[in-house]
């Protein structure tokens, strides 16, 4: 059996483990703050570093390569990272970077396609065939697998979700239009909508959680006050899952896809937005297709881009996973 190292490159951790090319082993999960303020030298070579200690936690294994997972937009073919305002590179070449550094063969997708690919192979929607997966938590990634396989469109864009414009005349969101569905329902928005409400005169429990000082308000907290039963915070869940609601009915409608998996921070609110979530959905999209979709929770927090890296490298390399 071959193994491949996966690499989940974000914001503020480097995931990296070694995944046996069945995806039934993993070895050597490790993680270390990206520390991308040092620039993109550093960043590879703590990259370069953690797969080293990864694949010494496999020890004796064959190892084929290493998959990467990074924010984008990136282009697939080059291996190079177009942007990201997050880690404030331009046109790094990432992918051949880390091989070069390993002294192996690598491959390049984004995060959230590898987020969702992950929860294809070996979580919450394996077995289909037409899976859309939501990554949940600064913003909103996401991620299209029709026919087995990740969909990436005419130049890796595609899978967008968050930036599906949910209100044409909506909130401002951090990619320059208005009304995208991130602006409503990442994390940040999230708290975003519980201080406004607040400030606004909501009777809530919320202040308390927070020391009164409502800038510390976190959609955790407001996932938190939820569960205690505070109405105001259950409020603004289940407007979540209505802005949710709306995304997801209209990617049921043009996918109809056996699955929907949400993952991310924003789960941990279970029942409280995932019963409203499914109502919404069946409100508004088409029977037949409500009907053969599963909207479902990730199985595989903290690894699933891990999995999804090492199983974009299976497929580039040698068609299957
Ligand atoms: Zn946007």
């Amino acid at each position: 059996m071959r193994y491949i190292v996966g690499i989940d490159l974000g914001g503020t951790n480097i995931v990296a483990g070694t995944v046996s090319e069945d995806g039934s082993e993993i070895h050597g999960v490790l993680s270390e703050p990206t520390g991308a303020e040092g620039g993109p030298d550093a960043v590879v070579d703590r990259i370069v570093g953690l797969a080293r200690k990864s694949m010494a936690a496999a020890r004796g294994k064959t190892i084929a390569g290493v998959g990467i997972g990074s924010p984008g937009p990136l282009d697939t073919k080059t291996g190079i990272v177009l942007l990201t305002p997050n880690l404030g590179w331009v046109n790094m070449p990432l992918r051949d970077r880390v091989s070069a550094g390993l002294d192996m063969p690598a491959t390049l997708d984004n995060d959230a396609n590898c987020a969702i690919f992950g929860e294809w192979w070996r979580g919450a929607a394996r077995g289909a065939q037409h899976v859309i997966g939501l990554t949940i938590g600064t913003g909103i990634g996401g991620g299209i697998i029709l026919n087995g396989d990740v969909y990436r469109g005419a130049s890796d864009i595609a899978g967008e979700i968050g930036h599906m414009t949910i209100d044409s005349t909506g909130r401002r969101c951090k990619c320059g239009n208005y009304g995208c569905l991130e602006a409503y329902a990442s994390g940040p928005a999230i708290a975003a909508r519980a201080i406004e409400g607040i400030e606004v005169g909501a009777d809530s429990a919320l202040p308390r959680y927070v020391d009164n000082d409502l800038s510390k308000i976190t959609a955790q907290v407001v996932y938190e006050a939820a569960h205690d039963g505070d109405e105001f915070a259950l409020e603004v869940v289940r407007d979540t899952a209505k802005f949710l609601g709306a995304g997801v009915a209209s990617l049921i409608n043009i996918f109809n896809p056996e699955v929907v998996v949400i993952c991310g921070g924003v789960t941990l609110a279970g029942d409280k937005l995932f019963v409203p979530l499914r109502g919404e959905v069946k409100r508004r999209a088409f029977k037949p297709a409500v009907d053969a979709c599963r909207i479902l929770p990730g199985e595989l927090p903290g690894t699933a881009g891990v999995y999804g890296a090492a199983a974009v490298f299976a497929k580039m390399n040698w068609g299957r996973v």
